[in-house]
């Protein structure tokens, strides 16, 4: 028994629906969730079948990467996922997946405009490439951090694939969805080689607008509905 056996259960139960749904294949990705008030996080543990895992194998780690619960080695990619938790006091939940749309784009360096309204809404005002550093490493770790300060939700990582956040964990699952449909489409876009049409640049502030309103009521403590 844990004192965190909810966030565990709902780490375990969220990696295997992303494998159902394809986002995740093999052992690629990790998922992790804030521990709130305790400057910790539960995260998946490092190359383990999703499917073998149970609450039990999920790690818990302070902010500096000290592991105070789990059996297994933590996912190679803890200290970005601190890292975020600490740049980003809006977000509670972190999904990191090889999604295949999105690693494409990663492929041709090409972020994702303000296509789609729901997209502003919950991703942010782009997409954005997030320049290539080896798994693992505190160079990836730096410069992730560095670019999730301008408050999206979603972004790209060269040669990688997505790295999605949430306020909770039901959240950053429809942000992964959002994310693969918008990268479907705008590969195919790309492909037609025909002019890309964008949401207008008034509409796009309005949805980000309250993607920040919702942010700054997370940072404050308050509670926000997933809906519209
Ligand atoms: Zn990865």
């Amino acid at each position: 028994m844990s004192d965190f056996d909810v966030q565990k259960k709902q780490i375990v139960d969220t990696a295997q629906a992303l494998v159902r749904k394809g986002y995740l294949m093999a052992t690629g990705g990790n998922i992790s969730l804030r521990i709130p008030n305790r400057n910790a996080f539960a995260i998946t543990p490092s190359n383990y079948d999703y499917f073998k895992m149970t609450p039990d194998d999920v790690c818990i780690l302070d902010f500096e990467m000290k592991k105070t619960e789990g059996h297994l080695k933590p996912s190679v990619e803890s200290a970005m996922h601190g890292a975020i938790y600490q740049a980003r006091p809006d977000v509670n939940a972190i999904v990191h997946t090889h999604q295949a749309y999105v690693s494409a784009l990663t492929l041709i360096k090409m972020p994702i405009p303000a296509l789609f309204d729901e997209q502003a809404r919950f991703l942010g005002r782009s997409v954005d490439i997030i320049p290539y550093a080896p798994s693992g490493t505190g160079m990836l770790k730096n410069t992730v951090a560095k670019h999730v300060k301008n408050h999206n939700n979603a972004f790209m990582m060269q040669n990688h694939g997505a790295l999605v956040f949430g306020h909770d964990m039901e959240r950053a699952v429809h942000n992964v969805e959002i994310l693969e449909k918008c990268a479907l489409a705008y590969l195919l876009a790309i492909c037609s080689e025909k002019k890309i049409s964008k949401i207008p640049l008034a509409i796009r502030e309005i949805a980000f607008a309250k993607l920040r309103g919702d942010q700054k009521k997370i940072e404050q403590g308050e509670r926000v509905t997933s809906g519209e």
